[in-house]
């Protein structure tokens, strides 16, 4: 018989009772060390004071009052990215899948509102991932995510990540605009070249496109800057966010320079939940922890301490771990086991990670992780490596 949940994730066998910094407990009292962070999620990891606290008295106050009102806290939070990046105006939702669909619409609108209503396609590129919804399993564009749903949406092109000469010879005269993640998450932790966003800037200069960039994975501090493309010298003419903006509260927002973002005008786009007094009254929460004075430097400390250690780890166990990927908190171990079962080794040590493509361990921890915590979760993983050693031996 089915189960009253329904089937479509495999879970692990283990489920947490309550978390505390870095480390999650379950009803037993065991520990785990969360370097899975809901998917790069819990950005200031479980139980973060100023998080908790904000809810609360947010709660208390007003939690939801829909978008026919003004709502201060999201006033405030979209000026903060306004601030902080690019973007000249931001549009706030509840997941990364919905932050991609307003992209995908912002870009079409955009090219029609400036007289070109043909350009409706979008460049996607092999092992990118945006999301669950039809639109964004079709820019997705991955065989395995959209079996069985019948025809993939209308619109999306896709060429292989990191090449140039297969970007500028997919474009067409209905090409709308680039979507892309400056750093593949799901795909396996792959890095964009800065030569190749380069390029994707120029050919979007040079034709009129709108150049996307999705870092519902990457932003909000994972890579070590708020934004991962903030470590080059291209920027976006939009953006989705999702993931550690809410700190694990459901929570995305889409971030626009004024050529695109003037396209959504009233009626053209909108949702019921999005930008709420309380899901903004965390993002400022969050933001309030991550842009301040030292935080993301300590971060990124920490991200190199791990990462010396993690190649020390490569160096011993060559033989299951052969490749450190990544960048800041945003790691991916390529393995030499299949990934799912370094996984399974690993949370038996007590330690929590995520599989993604190419047949990558991803760790994630949360941005307040501690040099303690990474000597704990490297114990671990020696042990992981050694527990897995002898059977790449047979
Ligand atoms: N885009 C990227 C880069 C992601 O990593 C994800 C989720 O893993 C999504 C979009 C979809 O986000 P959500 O699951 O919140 O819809």
């Amino acid at each position: 018989m089915i189960s009253a949940l329904m089937p479509n994730f495999s879970r692990l066998d283990v489920a947490f009772a309550h978390g505390q910094g870095s480390w999650l407990f379950d009803a037993q009292g065991r520990r785990y060390l969360d370097f899975a962070a809901g998917i790069a999620t819990n950005s200031l990891g479980h139980n973060h004071p100023h998080l908790v606290k904000t809810i609360s008295e947010q709660a208390a106050k007003v939690i939801h009052v829909s978008n026919l009102y003004r709502v201060p806290q999201a006033e405030q939070l979209a000026a903060r990215f306004v601030e902080a990046c690019f973007a000249d105006s931001v549009f706030f939702c509840n997941s990364g899948a919905e932050a991609n669909e307003g992209l995908i619409k912002a870009m079409r609108k955009a090219q029609s509102d400036a007289g070109h209503p043909e350009r409706t396609r979008v460049i996607c590129f092999e092992g990118a991932f945006h999301g669950r919804t039809l639109a964004t399993i079709s820019a997705t564009g991955n065989p395995k995510y959209l079996e069985g749903f019948g025809k993939p949406v209308e619109g999306f092109d896709h060429v292989p990540f990191n090449n140039l000469n297969a970007l500028r010879a997919a474009i067409t005269a209905e090409t709308a605009g680039i979507l892309v993640e400056p750093l593949q998450g799901e795909g396996g932790i792959r890095a964009a070249d800065p030569d190749f966003l380069r390029g994707l800037r120029a050919a979007c200069d040079e034709f009129g496109l709108i150049l996307g960039f999705d870092e519902v994975q990457t932003g909000m501090g994972r890579t070590g800057k708020l934004f991962a493309h903030q470590w080059g010298d291209v920027e976006p003419d939009i953006m989705s966010l999702a993931k550690g903006i809410g700190g694990g509260f459901p929570m995305a927002a889409v971030l626009a320079r004024e050529h695109v973002a003037k396209a959504l005008k009233p009626g053209s786009h909108g949702t019921t939940f999005g930008g709420s007094p309380l899901a903004c009254a965390v993002g400022n929460a969050v933001l309030d922890v991550i842009l301040a004075d030292g935080f993301l430097d300590q971060m990124n400390e920490t991200a190199s301490y791990l990462r010396a250690g993690l190649e020390k780890l490569i160096a011993r166990h060559g033989d299951v771990f052969t490749e450190l990927r990544g960048q800041g908190l945003l790691i991916g171990l390529k393995c030499a086991v299949p990934n799912g079962e370094a996984q399974a080794q690993a949370l038996r040590q007590g330690l929590l990670s995520v599989a993604a493509g190419e047949n990558v361990l991803r760790l994630l921890p949360p941005l307040v992780v501690t040099r303690a915590d990474c000597d704990e979760g490297l114990a671990m993983l020696e042990q992981t490596a050694a527990a897995l050693a002898p059977q790449v031996a047979k």
